[in-house]
């Protein structure tokens, strides 16, 4: 499914430091991690060989099995390859020693008391659905995932739900449904991503625009930091200023500050059915000014935008009879209550309408609704099939919004390349993929070049270069030029703090 682009990815930098040597796992010899920063360590039963890595004996791997149940630590090296990558297929990902699958807060302190005392690099990771090369492997590493840490318990006095990371999203809805409760944030991943993985990468999503992000359902956390101290942060209250706010700083760590054993998430009452909308336009300029025009004066609980492209792959993939002759297509919903609904709808029907909209379809119907909401969420996969993809998530503030779009159907023009344009548009979050062939080291390159052009003009607009899917390796040497010098100072600090020997995710977000 995943066309990793070859030789080199798109922030595939020379000097990426996850990027060295190759490792020589389970010969006679033992595992070897590389030295990165870590010259001076002295490690019991491990010496440094000639080439300047670390020798790893296989006795230390043991004492590390020796305090996780039976099976939880993998060496098999076709088990392990399918750890090596996240849903971006990060070309650099590294090889890692093992990957531990943890069971309990226990297992996943035993692993970091481990790995800081031998110095040995940990890549948290959910179920690695992540866009950003977020859970790439580190040559050398132990992968530590959390997929069997699975356990709800949801309270419905306080509706809050206490949940392990490797709960599927689509499963705590599920589970806070059966209370008659709802947990909004809905990445369109939802039925393959973790919800430790999204609280790692501040997850966002569809109904976002309305409800906010996965930070905003985030009441408390246990987090294991890099020296395998468990400390707990938050909890089930609606009001707690007491201290830093130090829960917040972990959500959307992406894995560089500690592993995330457990969530306390703050639900809300189930709303009732969405009426939808959709809308196709004769140019993207239109779809635009219609965005516009409805987040001036309401706010949706959906407002999605595709591009002709991105309409033609899904309706390739999935036969909906979706218009392939408009330029752009809205999908707007509106969950407002009663006869609120209606006239939210109608609002937004004629905002698109006074924009110049070509054809305009609204319903009540929640099983129409899904079938176009889920058009939209499959878009991802559906371009996928036009070759291999480089996806973007930048996003600007609102009034920008046209001037990003032009500029990516500029830069697409100028690099000679194709570019989808899929957006959670009613918050300015977009997501243009640009389409290459990796057989075509011509156009790898002019993809490359197009995906930094993409993060520069949107930080030219004062946006971001991230909405959402997080910084991970492959965004990481445009983070600079967003943060500016002194704020890429006090994340080296915090990070400093927190993980003095740079064992959490290194690579990940800072170099
Ligand atoms: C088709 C498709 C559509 C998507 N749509 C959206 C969308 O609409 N909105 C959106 O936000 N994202 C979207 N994503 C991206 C992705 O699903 C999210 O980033 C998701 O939050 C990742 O969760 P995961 O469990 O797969 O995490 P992973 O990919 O395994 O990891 C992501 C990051 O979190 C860290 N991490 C994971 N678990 C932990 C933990 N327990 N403790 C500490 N760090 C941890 C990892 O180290 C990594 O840096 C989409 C992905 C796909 C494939």
């Amino acid at each position: 499914m995943h066309h990793p682009v070859e030789p080199s990815g798109p922030a595939a930098r020379p000097e990426s430091p996850h990027r060295v040597a190759p490792v020589m796992c389970g010969d006679e010899r033992g595992h070897r991690i590389p030295l990165t920063q870590r010259a001076s360590l002295v490690v019991a039963g491990a010496a440094v060989a000639n080439d300047g890595f670390m020798t790893i004996d296989s006795d230390l791997l043991d004492d590390l099995a020796a305090t996780l149940p039976a099976g939880a630590l993998l060496t098999d090296p076709d088990v392990v390859a399918g750890y090596r990558q996240d849903w971006a297929a990060d070309p650099n990902a590294g090889t890692p020693l093992a990957v531990v699958r943890a069971t309990c807060t226990a297992d996943v302190q035993a692993v970091l008391r481990w790995a800081s005392a031998h110095g040995v690099p940990v890549v948290p990771r959910g179920a690695g659905s992540g866009l950003s090369g977020g859970s790439s492997a580190v040559d050398g590493g132990i992968v530590l995932s959390t997929e069997k840490m699975r356990a709800i318990t949801v309270d419905p006095v306080t509706r809050t739900a206490v949940v392990q990371p490797g709960l599927l999203n689509a499963e705590v809805k599920k589970a806070a449904a059966e209370h008659g409760l709802w947990y909004p944030p809905d990445p369109s991943s939802f039925e393959i991503c973790s919800i430790g993985g999204n609280a790692a990468t501040n997850a966002g999503g569809l109904c976002c625009v309305k409800y906010g992000v996965t930070t905003d359902y985030v009441l408390g956390l246990e987090v294991v930091l890099a020296d395998g101290t468990a400390v707990r942060l938050g909890g089930p209250r609606l009001k707690d200023v007491a201290g830093l706010s130090l829960t917040k700083l972990f959500v959307g760590s992406e894995g560089t500050l500690g592993v995330i054993t457990e969530i306390t998430l703050k639900l809300i009452p189930a709303q009732p059915p969405a009426s939808t909308m959709v809308a196709s336009f004769p140019t993207v300029e239109q779809a635009v000014d219609a965005v516009l025009a409805i987040t001036r004066t309401m706010r949706p609980a959906m407002l999605e935008f595709m591009d002709q492209a991105s309409i033609g792959a899904v309706e390739d993939a999935m036969r909906m009879g979706l218009d392939r002759s408009a330029q752009a297509m809205l999908l707007a919903q509106s969950d407002a209550p009663g006869a609120a609904a209606e006239q939210e709808i109608a609002a937004m029907v004629a905002a698109c309408e006074s924009c110049g909209a070509t054809e305009v379809f609204a319903t009540d119907d929640p099983a129409e609704g899904e079938a176009f909401t889920a058009a939209r969420r499959a878009v991802f996969p559906a371009v996928q099939a036009l070759g291999s993809l480089l996806l973007e998530d930048v996003g600007v503030p609102m009034q920008a919004l046209p001037t990003l779009i032009s500029g990516v159907e500029k830069i697409a023009a100028d690099c000679a390349v194709r570019i989808c344009v899929v957006a959670h548009a009613g918050d300015g979050n977009t997501h243009p993929l640009i389409v290459f062939d990796p057989d075509d080291q011509d156009e790898v390159r002019r993809a490359q070049r197009a995906f930094g052009e993409v993060m520069d003009l949107a930080i030219g607009l004062g946006g971001t270069i991230t909405g959402e899917h997080g910084v991970g390796r492959l965004k990481r040497d445009w983070l600079p030029e967003q943060l500016g010098p002194d704020v890429m100072d006090l994340t080296r600090r915090i990070k400093t703090a927190l993980d003095p020997d740079g064992i959490l995710n290194p690579g990940a977000i800072l170099t």
